[in-house]
């Protein structure tokens, strides 16, 4: 099997429970869920997908990511889960190596994973076996009324999962109005609420790989 890769790089994890770990990470191509502020519109977009996109089989991609010293490597996308992740997540556990994945969750994840990052998306929600399977939860805020519009949906998984994520969607990362509707959120619900950002675009760190796009 051949995997269709958008990017592959050497980083650190910018979000969740695993922020500021070495990490390498592996977006693959292709997501039918067509979020209108998609950062990764490259991976399915008409207007933004590249002329080339490189197929490589699990043994290929590892050989690439055992010449860097990552702690793990993520699998991301576009929508990874459209893709069957076995012989990719059993070639990286190959070489000692976490396999860690993020995913909308609306379709079923094949594949052998040490950690799951589920951040639902309104185009598509998560199936429900897929709440189950979830280490972390990730939550966009968009506006300011996103936080109780998703409390409708995730309210029966709030004990099952430990760690729920809220992020500013990035266009309104700076918005005073976006962040302090998620600071008044965690400081009046606490765990297992936590504020979050994607640190990484901070840092500018995926750009400094130049496999990176
Ligand atoms: S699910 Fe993720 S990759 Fe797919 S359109 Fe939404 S944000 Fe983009």
């Amino acid at each position: 099997m051949k995997y269709p890769i958008h990017e592959r790089f050497f980083s650190w994890q910018g979000e969740g429970v695993h922020m500021g770990r070495a990490a390498f990470f592996v977006r693959l191509f292709g997501c039918p869920v067509h979020c209108p502020w998609c950062d990764s519109a490259g991976t399915w977009h008409k207007d933004h997908i590249p002329r080339n996109i490189e197929k490589r089989t699990a043994k290929e991609i590892v050989a690439e990511i055992s010449k860097e010293k990552p702690d793990f490597v993520v699998i991301t996308g576009g929508e990874p889960a459209i893709h069957d992740l076995t012989e990719l997540s059993d070639a990286i556990h190959s070489e000692n190596l976490p396999v860690h994945l993020e995913t909308s969750g609306a379709f079923p994840i094949r594949g052998n994973f040490n950690w799951i990052t589920l951040s639902p998306k309104w185009n598509k929600l998560p199936l429900e076996e897929n709440y189950k399977l979830a280490n972390e939860l990730k939550i966009i805020v968009e506006d300011q009324k996103s936080i109780s519009k998703w409390g409708s949906i995730i309210n029966s998984h709030i004990k099952e999962i430990q760690n729920i994520w809220l992020h500013p969607e990035w266009s309104v990362a700076k918005d005073f109005k976006v962040l302090t509707s998620i600071t008044e959120f965690i400081k009046s619900h606490g765990s297992p609420f936590r504020a979050g950002y994607q640190m990484h675009k901070m840092y500018q760190a995926d750009e400094l790989d130049s496999r990176s796009r």
